[in-house]
Order: structure tokens, then sequence, then C-alpha cells
């Protein structure tokens, strides 16, 4: 109920047993005033009987002495109290009845009745002794006639008297029980009027107001310190407090829907400021690796909880391969087949819509398809590699959006590095045979002198030219010249070994580096190659092309040569083997000697 209508029903009862109190208490007064009629009405009685008693007893005493006496004064005197008696008889006509009752009324009228009875005997004596008969008026008087009555006027009287005397007790007696009864209801009334008023007072203040506000205020002043932990009272009652605990509690739900919002803004500007410094680290990788490497440290980072696999498609053979697995994936990271996977055939997210059901990826294991989600690796419209993530619970699902954005600055940053290396082969490989050019020769030499130079070993360079090849070219024809530059640039790579490194110097000359190989080492090589390309056999089209010989210069450091002049000794002994007649080697050692 509510405190204002406990208010307003207290209000009520109050005013209601206020007025009851009110009406009590007159009725009460009323008894007062029937009791102090009736006492005023015996007072009357009492006073106006007594002096009719008295005036009567003095009358007959008067009329006695004179009839003795025969005095005149004690006549005039008789006469006097004659008149006063009428004139109290007369007060007792007037007084009327006066609220005595018609018994009471008939004994006082039958005790005047006597009285006057009396009177008549006494003028009777007073004739008489006007006439002269003094001595019966004597018996008149004094006789036992006289005497009875006055004694019959007299209990009339007091019967009266006392009649009235029983009435009127009673009567006070039972105005005074009224009062008394009345009074008694009237201050039950005004102790029931407190007792609510103390009760409204005590159950409002204390129990539904004081209580209740004192708890609303420390919510509110925890509340207000963004302290939402705190539980707000469930006030269920339909008042006040209650409509003031049900806004306290929609204020708290409302802090805590804004401080989840926070963290999950705060969360969301973690993740994207973790995702442009992925980003930003992506973009300064210079290999594979590099890029590997970042993805494997900000993936359980972008998405915390969850496991998951790189692969990267490899186009020989086409296979996806695992470079980078974190968190523990379930399933083995073997190469699989890039159509094992519905995400690389759609090249969008797959399963779209997570939790419903779909079909699985092939390449996952059955215990983790239910919780997965693969994203592919796009870079210019074409599948490039793979994201797979495992474990996902509603607990730590990040936002598909984020690991979309992953695999989309991954897939750039894979086809970039794809992009950089076919620019550097292309840069520092010759496209017909495969070979070093001549760019990447200034670095490697340098790299491999000072290599030669910290560990005190050989270097050699063999320079290698074939022999009239413009004859090849006008015989044969330009393409048939570039497969003989194929062919022996092949020899010259599998002659050099792992030891060494072969480049294409330019258009027919080839050279060829052997780190820690002396003159003799050098020598042994280049015969390798003289021989195997003298017993090379070219078919072009139909064609038999050959014999195809080469002219092979040595220069060996430190024996020949010092760092900066290495090529150029090689060059001069390639020189001096054209000049000797072609198809052999010479070595810069031997033509110190010559
Ligand atoms: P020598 O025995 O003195 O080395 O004579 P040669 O004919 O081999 O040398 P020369 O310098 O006179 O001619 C080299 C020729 O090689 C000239 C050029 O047209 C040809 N050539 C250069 N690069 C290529 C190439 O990539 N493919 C083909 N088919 N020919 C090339
Ligand atoms: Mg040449
Ligand atoms: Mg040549």
């Amino acid at each position: 109920m509510r405190i204002a209508t406990i208010t307003n029903w207290a209000y009520g009862a109050t005013v209601c047993l206020t007025i009851a109190s009110g009406v009590v208490m007159i009725l009460a007064s009323n008894a007062d005033s029937v009791e102090r009629q009736a006492v005023k009405q015996r007072q009357q009685f009492d006073q106006i009987t007594e002096e009719v008693e008295t005036d009567a007893w003095m009358l007959s005493d008067l009329a006695r002495l004179y009839v003795i006496k025969k005095e005149p004064a004690i006549l005039d005197e008789f006469q006097q109290k004659e008149s006063v008696l009428k004139r109290t008889e007369h007060r007792m006509v007037q007084l009327k009845d006066a609220g005595a009752t018609s018994g009471e009324l008939m004994l006082l009228g039958e005790g005047l009745k006597i009285i006057d009875e009396l009177q008549d005997e006494q003028q009777a004596a007073l004739s008489s002794m006007a006439r002269g008969e003094g001595q019966q008026a004597v018996d008149l008087l004094f006789g036992s006639a006289y005497e009875l009555e006055i004694e019959r006027a007299q209990r009339q009287i007091d019967h009266f008297r006392q009649m009235l005397d029983s009435r009127i007790i009673a009567e006070v007696q039972a105005a005074t029980k009224t009062s008394k009864t009345l009074r008694t209801a009237s201050e039950i009334m005004v102790g029931l009027t407190a007792l609510l008023f103390l009760f409204v007072l005590g159950f409002i203040l204390k129990r539904r107001v004081l209580r209740p506000v004192v708890r609303l205020s420390d919510v509110v002043h925890r509340l207000a310190s963004q302290d939402y932990a705190v539980e707000t009272p469930n006030f269920n009652q339909i008042d006040e407090i209650g409509d003031m605990a049900q806004a306290i509690h929609i204020f708290r739900e409302n802090g805590l829907a804004r401080q989840r919002l926070e963290r999950e803004r705060d969360a969301d500007w973690a993740i994207r400021e973790l995702l442009a410094r992925m980003t930003q680290r992506l973009q300064g990788c210079e290999n594979f690796a590099d890029v590997i490497n970042v993805a494997e440290l900000f993936a359980p980072n972008v998405a915390p909880g969850v496991a998951g696999r790189l692969y990267i498609l490899e186009r020989d053979p086409w296979q996806m391969r695992c470079v980078a697995e974190w968190l523990d994936p379930d399933g083995d990271n073997h190469p699989f087949d890039s159509d094992a996977c519905w995400a690389i055939r759609r090249g969008q997210s797959h399963p779209p819509v997570s939790g419903e059901p779909d079909i699985a990826c092939y390449h996952l294991p059955p215990s983790s398809a239910d919780c997965s989600l693969c994203v592919p690796l796009i870079a210019q419209g074409e599948a490039i590699g793979l994201l797979s993530f495992q474990n996902i619970t509603p607990d730590n699902a990040p936002a598909r959006a984020y690991l979309e954005l992953m695999a989309e600055a991954l897939g750039l940053a894979l086809a970039n590095q794809r992009l950089r290396d076919a620019l550097l082969e292309k840069a520092l490989f010759d496209p017909l045979t495969g070979l070093r050019n001549r760019h990447h020769l200034d670095d490697t030499l340098r790299t491999q002198l000072a290599q030669a130079m910290r560990s005190s070993e050989s270097l050699s360079c063999l320079m290698i030219d074939i022999d009239h090849f413009k004859t090849i070219n006008d015989r044969y024809g330009h393409e048939a010249g570039d497969e003989v530059i194929k062919s022996v640039a092949g020899i010259v790579k599998r002659a050099v070994r792992d030891g060494g490194m072969a480049f294409r110097y330019g258009g027919e000359e080839f050279l060829a580096l052997l780190a820690d190989a002396n003159e003799d080492a050098a020598f042994a090589c280049a015969s390798e190659i003289h021989r195997e390309v003298h017993t090379l056999s070219i078919r072009y089209g139909l064609t038999e092309i050959g014999p195809v010989d080469v002219s092979i210069g040595i220069a060996s450091y430190p024996q020949h040569a010092q760092s900066d002049n290495l090529l150029r000794a090689a060059d001069v002994a390639l020189y001096r083997a054209k000049e000797l007649g072609r198809s052999r080697i010479v070595s810069f050692g031997m033509l110190k000697a010559e």
C-alpha cells in the first residue's frame, strides 16, 4: 500500500475518532447537567418544604400561644406568619412540578392539604376566641385530633422528601455512571487516536521511510562512486520508496550496461591498436619468415584463447602448407589440398555464421569442426593462404571482423613478399638461364672475398666464354643459340656445386666463384665444365647443334690476385685462352710462368 494511502487512512481514522470522542464528551457533559438538575430540584424542594413546614409549625405554635395567653401581639404575629405561609405556598405553586413525579407531587399535595386543614382549624379556634369561647379554642388546638393532623402532615412531607431523595439519588447515580462511562469511552478514543498517530508515525517514519531511505542512501552513495557491485534493495512495496528503489535499480542496470559498453569499447580499441601495430610490423617485414613471426606473435593477442594455424598456398606442389601455429591447435599440421578448405573454395570466411549447422572443412579434425573458423588470405582476388582458428567458444569468440582484418593484412603482407621476391629474382637472376646475373655478382664477390680474407681461405674465379658463338647464332638461329646458352649454364651450375656460385656474366659469358678452392681445385672444376660442354649434344628441332666448346680463364685469391683484381685476372686468363686458339683452360698462374 502506498504511504500516501496509509497516511490518508490514518488521517481519516484520527478525524473520526476525534469527532466521536467530542460527541461522547458532549454526552458526558449532558449526563453531568442531568445530575446537576436533579440536585438542584432536590435543593428547591428541600428548601421550600422546609419553609412551609417551619411556617406551618410556627403558625400552629402562635395560634396555640394566643389561645392560651390571649395577647393581641401574638395574634398580629400569627396573621403576619399566615401571610408568609401563603406566599410560600404561592411560590410552591409557581414552582409547579419542577421535575417531581406525580406520586411525589401527590404526597406533597396531601401534606399541604393537611396544613390547609390545620389552618382552617386554627381559624376556627381564633373565631372561637373572638366569640369568647377560649376553652373551645384550647380544646380545638390542643386536642388529639389536631395533634394527629400535625403528625399526619409531618409524615406526608417527610414521605415526600424521602421519595424525592431516593429518586434524586438514583438519578444522580445513573447520571454519574453514564457520565463516567462516556468519559471512559472518550478517553479510550483519545488513547486510540494517539496510538494510531504514534503507530502511523513510527511505521511510516521508521519501517517504511527511515530504514529504506538509509539503505537507499547507502546504495546511491556507492553507485555515485561507480561501485556497481552493490546490490540494490528489493523493496517491492507499491509506494514512493518502492519507486525510488526501482529507479535506483534501473540506474544501476544502466551503470552496469555503460561499464560493459566501456569495457567492450576499450577492448575494441585495444584490438584495433593491436591490429594497427601488426600492420605496421608487417609493412616492415623483409621476408616470409618475418611475416610468419609477426602472425605467430600477434594472432593469440588479437583472439585471446583461440588456437590457430597459418597456412600458405604453395604452387609446387599445389597445397596448403602450415607455416605457423599457436596455442596448441588440435589435429596435425600436415599440408593439405586447398580444396579441403571451404573458406578457400568460397573465397570467404567459413562457416559464414557461427553456431549454425554448416559443412565443416575437411582439413579440420572432427572434434574441433564445430568451434572453428577458417579465414582465407586473399590477395588480388586470389587465395594465397589461410588462417584456421579453433576452440572458439562464446566466451572467447573474437569479433569476426577483426580476424578478417588480420587475414587481410597478412594476405597483403604475403602478397607483397611474393612480389618483392619476384622483383628481386628479376633484378638478380637471369631469366634465360636462372643463374645469378652481374648485379648479384658485385654483392656476392664482396661477401665471398671478405669471408675468404677473414678465414684465410682461397677463392677462385672461372671466366667461361662460348667459342665462336656468333657462328652458332648465325648458323642455327638465335633461339638455338639461347638453347646452347641454357645448356652451358646448366653445366656450369652443376659443376660449381654447393661450394660455388654460377653467374651469367654477359651474352655468352659465364662466371663461377669457387669458395675455398685454390688454382688446382679451380682447374679441376674448369676441366669438368670444358669436358661436359664439349661432349654436349644439343638438338634444336631436327638439327644437331655442335660441337660446342668453351674457353675458360682461371684466377685464384690470394695466389694470383688480390681482392680488387680477381675478376680482371680471370678475364686476362680467358683472353689468353682465346688467343691460344680457344677451347682450352688458362690460369693466371700459367700466364705468369710464360
Ligand atoms: P669468340 O670465340 O671470340 O668468343 O667469338 P664469339 O662469336 O663467341 O664472340 P662474339 O663477341 O663475337 O659474339 C658473341 C655473340 O653472342 C654476339 C651476340 O649476338 C650473341 N649473343 C649475346 N647474347 C646472346 C643471347 O642471349 N642469345 C643469343 N642467341 N645470342 C647472344
Ligand atoms: Mg664473348
Ligand atoms: Mg664467345
